[in-house]
């Protein structure tokens, strides 16, 4: 390993900001919007073909100066990532990563997928460049319950080519957004419609990488969702109408067995590459496992068994998750011209938040490297 060819969080250089007006003029915790307030500095690292990676910087929060003609603008080579970092509530303040090394693998498996150079990075230094920046802004994160720092990793190619090939000049760069609490009071149940003229992904597609390229086609379903009334689109794949994530989260049921009546709590698999891989989904599945009173399975439910398990009032949750909410009931799922209702937010969903929220604040120990 040539040390300049790769991320090197031991060469990080820092320039601070001398202006406090951003700062000062911030919203205040009661007026915090998701994604709207970008706190004072910034991660950047860039990669080009002769040296490989460049010295990470953390530098003032500014705009980005990148040729008209680069390929992340006309092909969507780019690619994200979202996580948060928390203040403890364990008294002393501390701070908080959750499971960082999962979006660490992910962000270097969407390079990957977009054939990125650069996208076997070492993903630890790039989590302690990360940390370091959490730190730096470290007053900007509000103190409380559902507080936290949104950190979103990006990375682009800035290579100025019409044509399409692999880069050979990607920007690697990190910004953090304060944000409030996702529900303001209780869990605010959403109501879905489950599209069948729309595909969100499919095996040998993108779903499974966190690439711009999945987000963008999602826009107009949605938008007709939200005409026609329901929150989010409950997105199916195949002739048999199987679910597979709503919206930007992925996709839990809690369905209680036609013969012996126990509680199995299902989510789909990750092995045909059209389901994202979330942090909050394996953290889920990870702690379901531990408790026992509840079968934990990985397969597609196809609509008709919802729909059937509903009828017999063996459906007795449903809810999304993801690093934003960490969980959304949902409380109906419109199908073929009819509403599914489902039950308001049982034990299982509340449970899944007290744990992942308490790890994440650091009330509760949770699996070993968790909480970082
Ligand atoms: N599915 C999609 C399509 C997403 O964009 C996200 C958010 N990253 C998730 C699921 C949930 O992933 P995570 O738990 O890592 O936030």
């Amino acid at each position: 390993k040539l040390s300049r060819r790769w991320i090197s969080s031991s060469q990080l250089t820092v320039e601070l900001t001398k202006d406090t007006s951003r700062f000062d003029s911030r919203p205040t915790k009661e007026e915090l919007l998701f994604g709207t307030t970008m706190s004072d500095h910034m991660l950047m690292i860039e990669w080009e073909t002769t040296n490989g990676w460049g010295t990470p910087k953390i530098a003032p929060y500014q705009n980005l100066s990148i040729s008209p003609a680069a390929t992340s603008l006309h092909y969507g080579l780019q690619c994200f990532e979202g996580m948060k970092a928390y203040k403890s509530l364990d008294g002393d303040e501390s701070l908080r990563l959750f499971r960082p090394n999962k979006n660490m693998e992910r962000l270097s498996n969407s390079m990957d997928r977009l054939h990125m150079p650069g996208a076997d990075f070492d993903r630890k230094e790039l989590e302690k460049c990360i940390a370091e920046l959490v730190k730096i802004d470290e007053k900007w994160i509000p103190s409380g319950e559902g507080y936290s720092l949104y950190i979103r990793p990006t990375c682009i190619a800035t290579h100025p080519f019409l044509g399409l090939a692999s880069p050979t000049s990607l920007l690697m760069y990190v910004i953090t957004s304060p944000v409030g609490p996702y529900y303001k009071s209780g869990f605010d149940p959403i109501r879905l419609t489950a599209d069948t003229s729309y595909v969100r992904a499919w095996p040998g597609g993108t779903g499974n990488s966190k690439v711009g390229g999945n987000y963008a086609p999602t826009m107009k379903p949605a938008a007709e969702a939200t005409e026609s009334g329901y929150s989010q689109v409950l997105w199916l794949f195949g002739e048999n109408r199987e679910v597979t994530e709503v919206g930007s989260m992925n996709l839990f049921f809690l369905i209680k067995d036609k013969v012996t009546g126990k509680p199995e709590l299902v989510t789909p698999p990750l092995t045909r590459g059209d389901i994202l891989p979330g942090v909050t989904r394996d953290s889920i599945l990870h702690l379901a496992m531990t408790w026992g009173d509840v079968d934990v399975s990985e397969r597609f439910p196809e609509m008709a068994e919802i729909q059937e398990a509903a009828n017999d009032g063996r459906l007795i949750e449903a809810f999304g998750a993801g690093t934003a909410a960490v969980v959304t009931p949902i409380s109906c799922i419109k199908y073929n011209g009819e509403d599914i209702e489902i039950p308001a937010v049982g034990s299982v969903t509340q449970r899944v938040w007290d744990e992942i929220t308490g790890i994440q604040y650091g009330k509760i120990e949770g699996p070993e490297g968790w909480s970082v």
